[in-house]
């Protein structure tokens, strides 16, 4: 398995980052996860741009442009022989003796790998999987994509622990969104729900190309915060993120959402998505 570490290609056994990087010793740093299907990147643009801004917020210098970073996305998907999965990289403030204040002369560190994994035919987006909801315990600004992800480790190992595979994370009684993924439900009346951005939420890239896709539809969308209550009592659940496009929800907290099958407005969103990030086929 090659990965990619401060301007050089290696084994991952190679790859060795330093004791004293900061993104180790404080978790500063931020990080971007993309999709690939067909061996081709999904919603790249969006991506870099949210990194851009990631790396702004936190005054971390981006040390490449987009182009640079995407010729090294492409060759770290062909020297892997990816065709299907997940590219994660991530930006530290990088190596310096431990102190809180910026290092005045440090270099970022550059961290990229590859997961091989099938996001078109995975199990889960046929069963629809469960959620259940836990309190988020995350900091104000969830808008950036930091790699200070504690709280949902956390959130995520209760919710294995009590047998889902994601956390639904909750403030004053709405959903915020999951541990990993952004949240919908469907009302009975079919129409999308969907917490607005705001520093309350990551601006999820799936969750942005997913409404444009409900909106080309004429889906309804109602673009607001939605109760646990709402939830339980939604005709449809799902939750969009780049390593799994669309996935239905069919249990929250333990009961039933809708009829316990994933839903007909959740499938075609799926299919919509997929036909948008598939290659067309060569005649
Ligand atoms: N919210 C959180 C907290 C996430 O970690 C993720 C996945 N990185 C998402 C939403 C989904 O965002 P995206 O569609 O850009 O993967």
């Amino acid at each position: 398995r090659i990965v990619f570490l401060n301007g050089s290609f290696l084994p991952i056994e190679e790859a060795k980052v330093p004791f004293m990087d900061r993104g180790f010793l404080f978790g500063d740093g931020v990080y971007e996860g993309i999709g690939v299907l067909d061996g081709q990147l999904i919603d790249n643009e969006a991506h870099l741009e949210r990194l851009e801004r990631s790396l702004a917020e936190v005054h971390i210098r981006n040390p490449y442009s987009r182009a640079e970073w995407t010729r090294l996305q492409e060759e770290i998907v062909r020297r892997n022989g990816m065709t299907e999965g997940f590219i994660y990289f991530q930006v530290t403030r990088g190596v310096a003796e431990r102190d809180f204040f910026f290092p005045e002369n440090a270099e970022p560190t550059v961290a990229m790998f590859t997961q091989a994994k099938a996001i078109a035919d995975a199990p889960a987006a046929r069963t629809g999987i469960a959620v259940v909801t836990v309190p988020d315990q995350r900091w104000g600004r969830r808008d950036i994509k930091s790699i200070n992800l504690l709280a949902q480790v956390l959130a995520k190992q209760a919710a294995k622990e009590a047998g889902a595979q994601e956390a639904w994370l909750v403030e004053d009684g709405y959903v915020t969104e999951g541990g990993s993924s952004s949240g919908f439900i469907v009302t009975k009346k079919g129409s999308i729900v969907v917490r607005p951005l705001s520093n309350a939420i990551l601006p999820g890239i799936t969750r942005k190309s997913l409404l444009r896709l409900s909106e080309e539809a004429g889906i309804p969308l109602e673009e607001r915060r939605f109760t646990v209550e709402e939830a339980y009592d939604a005709a449809e659940a799902f939750l969009t993120s780049a390593s799994n496009f669309v996935l239905p929800i069919v249990s929250i907290d333990g009961r039933p959402v809708g009829d316990g099958k994933p839903g007909p407005i959740t499938k075609r969103l799926r299919e919509l998505y997929l036909s948008m990030a598939r290659v067309p086929a060569l005649a």
